[in-house]
This record gives structure tokens, C-alpha cells and sequence, in this order.
């Protein structure tokens, strides 16, 4: 278990930032690579070692977290890295600075590049991310609302530290490679022979394989956890909206950090109701005679009815607005409008009496009606 002071060695303060931590780290590597130490190589390579054992644990905030409330981390990090130093000797070297490219796919995202000379098996690769639907209410969306979300995933396992090997200890040297993590092969080829070298595929590099499998997780370092989170839904989420919960995702391997957890939010559509950003869109259905005297209206809104007076005179396709009852901002909660488009509807047959009276009204503002072919223009 290492007690050491990783700010220190990364030279950043106690509150550095991710970007920061970034930084340093970069710096360091480049500075301390051990190939670029040839004289004092084993003190490099110490250095070397140190650094990215700081890296490994300040750039993942959950062991970050960790390490600042305990003072060290459970996992023992960077126990099985890959990263060999062994590179003398291989015609193929690409100078003092071969192997940077693979050192920084292994921390600073994951290439498709595979190369020979660090095995996928002893990256540390950062767990896969997860993602869960959570269906709500389209009143949770102007309230917020809290969620217990249950899933599975991956963790570390606790018994053996994510190690595999029973108890966190039981190593041993591996006898394909005699622990140098790197297998040679000497080819005689055109040129004379040469000396190519490739990680051991027994041990991944590591120079050690386990002699013990843990008995909890057979060996693999992970065991399956359900896993229950509670989760604060904020007020004026959109349906398709995504909520990262960072760390939630499987569990990385070699050592990276975890995945992270996506929920991604289905809004429960109320009928009637078409929502556009913040404002929402409904319509409401006037008979033609309400529209020409004014009614009042019952509007299904989003807490409820909500009741409109409709003046006289009111024209097919009015629009009018119910002012901050939409959806709250999810921002800053300031509400949207509820906006509602008024049809008016002609009846399509009429009693005789309603007939009567509406030929009538026309005498009064002198309009033509059809008299002999009464209804031949009706839709
Ligand atoms: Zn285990
Ligand atoms: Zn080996």
C-alpha cells in the first residue's frame, strides 16, 4: 500500500483540477521517460513509475476521492502495468522516444492501434460506460423529482483488490518470460540476425501470473454488483435529455478508472399536449357562435384545467397565451408559456329551429343565402 504523497509528486496543489493534473503529469513523463535517462535509468525508472502511479489515482476522481479522505487507495495501482523499459537490443526501436505514443493512448483515451509491445492486456482502460432509461411524468419535469435506479455492472473486487490472485498476494514469477514481462526472438533474416521482442502473452507483461485465483471473482478481478443509486431529476428536463453520473459505469481494467453511468430520461407525453423547448402547444375547439358572443373554455393545462375566458369576436386561429405555465427552464426555472390555438367549428347540420334563426340573423346584415339548393354547398 503506498503512502506516498501524490500532489507532491505530480507537483500540484491539493485542489488542482483535472486539466491541471493533466498538465503536470505530461510534463513529468516527458521528463522523467526512461529512455531518455540512459546514465541514471534504474533512478528514471523509479521516478517513472512514481508518476504514473500519482496519475493514475488524482485523474480518477473516485480514487482520487479516496486517496484524499484515507491517505492511500485499496487497489494497488499500476502493479500490473505494462509499460516495459526493456527496449535495448530491438533494431526496430524507434529512438528514445519509442513507446510515448502507447503510453498516452493508455491514459489519455484508447487508440485502435494495438502494438506488439504493450499487450491490451496490461493497459489500464477505463471501464465501459452504461446506460439506463428512467421513464417520468410530465409533472415530475416541473417539480423535479427524485429516482431509485437499479442496474448491474461491474466492480473491482474487493477480496482480492481487482488483482484476481486469492488474498491480494499470491504471485508468482512467470515462467514463460522469467518474470521480464517480454518475450525475444531471434530471427535470422536477410540482414544478419536479428533480436525482435514482444510483450509475454502469459502475463500480459506484468512478469508475474497469479498462482491463487481469488475464489470471489475466479480470477477475473471484477465480480457482478446490482447496484442502486438514487438520483435527483431536475425541473425542466426534456425527454431524450441524458444525466451523466460519472464513476457509475463497469469497472476499468489494469487498474482504470470506472465507466460512467448514463441515464438517459423519457418524458411521459401528456395528450394534447406538444412541447417546444420550454413553451407547450395545445388547441381548444369553439363552436362558431361562441366564438362571435365569447365563452369560457376549460384548458387541459399542465397542472390541471385551467380555465380562459374567450371575448366576443374571437377569429378562427386566435392564439393566445397562458403566461408561465409551460415548462420550467432547466436552468434557472423561469417557466415558459402555454400556448393555445382556438378552432372555431361550423356545425354541419342544423335543426330547423338554429336554421330559422340563422336566416334571420343573415336578413339583418343583408347577406345572400342559398334559398332553393339549401345545402348543396355544404362540405
Ligand atoms: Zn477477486
Ligand atoms: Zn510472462
Amino acid at each position: 500500500m503506498s503512502k506516498k504523497d501524490y500532489y507532491e509528486i505530480l507537483n500540484v496543489s491539493k485542489d488542482a483540477s483535472s486539466d491541471e493534473i493533466k498538465a503536470a503529469y505530461r510534463k513529468l513523463v516527458k521528463k522523467w521517460h526512461p529512455d531518455l535517462h540512459t546514465k541514471d535509468k534504474k533512478i528514471a525508472e523509479e521516478k517513472f513509475k512514481e508518476i504514473r502511479e500519482a496519475y493514475e489515482v488524482l485523474s480518477d476522481p473516485q480514487k482520487r476521492a479516496q486517496y484524499d479522505r484515507f491517505g492511500y487507495v485499496g487497489q494497488q495501482v499500476g502493479s500490473q502495468g505494462g509499460w516495459s523499459t526493456t527496449q535495448q537490443g530491438n533494431p526496430f526501436d524507434q529512438g528514445p522516444f519509442g513507446g510515448f505514443e502507447d503510453l498516452f493512448e493508455t491514459f489519455f483515451g484508447q487508440s485502435p492501434r494495438s502494438s506488439s509491445r504493450t499487450s491490451a492486456k496490461s493497459r489500464a482502460v477505463k471501464g465501459e460506460d452504461i446506460y439506463v432509461t428512467v421513464r417520468i411524468e410530465t409533472k415530475d419535469v416541473l417539480h423535479g423529482v427524485e429516482k431509485e435506479i437499479e442496474y448491474t455492472r461491474y466492480e473491482v473486487c474487493e477480496a482480492c483488490h481487482g488483482t484476481g490472485a486469492k488474498n491480494g498476494t499470491a504471485f508468482k514469477t512467470c515462467p514463460k518470460c522469467n518474470g521480464t514481462g517480454v518475450i525475444r526472438q531471434q530471427q535470422r533474416t536477410f540482414f544478419g540476425v536479428m533480436t525482435t521482442q514482444s510483450t509475454c502473452d502469459m502475463c500480459g507483461g506484468s512478469g508475474k501470473i497469479i498462482s491463487e485465483k481469488c475464489p470471489v471473482c475466479g480470477g477475473r478481478g471484477l465480480v457482478t454488483k446490482k447496484k442502486k443509486i438514487k438520483l435527483r431529476i431536475p425541473p425542466g428536463v426534456e425527454d431524450g435529455g441524458r444525466m451523466r453520473v460519472p464513476n457509475g459505469g463497469h469497472a476499468g481494467k489494469n487498474g482504470g478508472p470506472y465507466g460512467d453511468l448514463f441515464v438517459v430520461i423519457r418524458v411521459k407525453e401528456i395528450k394534447g399536449l406538444k412541447r417546444d423547448g420550454q413553451n407547450v402547444y395545445s388547441e381548444v375547439t369553439i363552436d362558431f357562435v361562441q366564438a362571435a358572443l365569447g365563452t369560457t373554455v376549460e384548458i387541459d393545462g399542465l397542472e390541471g384545467p385551467e380555465v380562459k375566458v374567450i371575448p366576443a369576436g374571437t377569429q378562427p386561429g386566435t392564439i393566445f397565451k397562458l403566461k408561465g405555465k409551460g415548462f420550467p427552464s432547466i436552468r434557472n426555472r423561469s417557466r415558459g408559456d402555454h400556448i393555445v390555438k382556438v378552432n372555431v367549428e361550423i356545425p354541419r347540420s342544423l335543426t330547423k329551429e338554429q336554421e330559422e334563426i340563422l336566416r334571420k340573423y343573415a336578413e339583418t346584415t343583408h347577406s345572400t343565402v342559398n334559398t332553393k339548393h339549401r345545402g348543396f354547398f355544404r362540405r
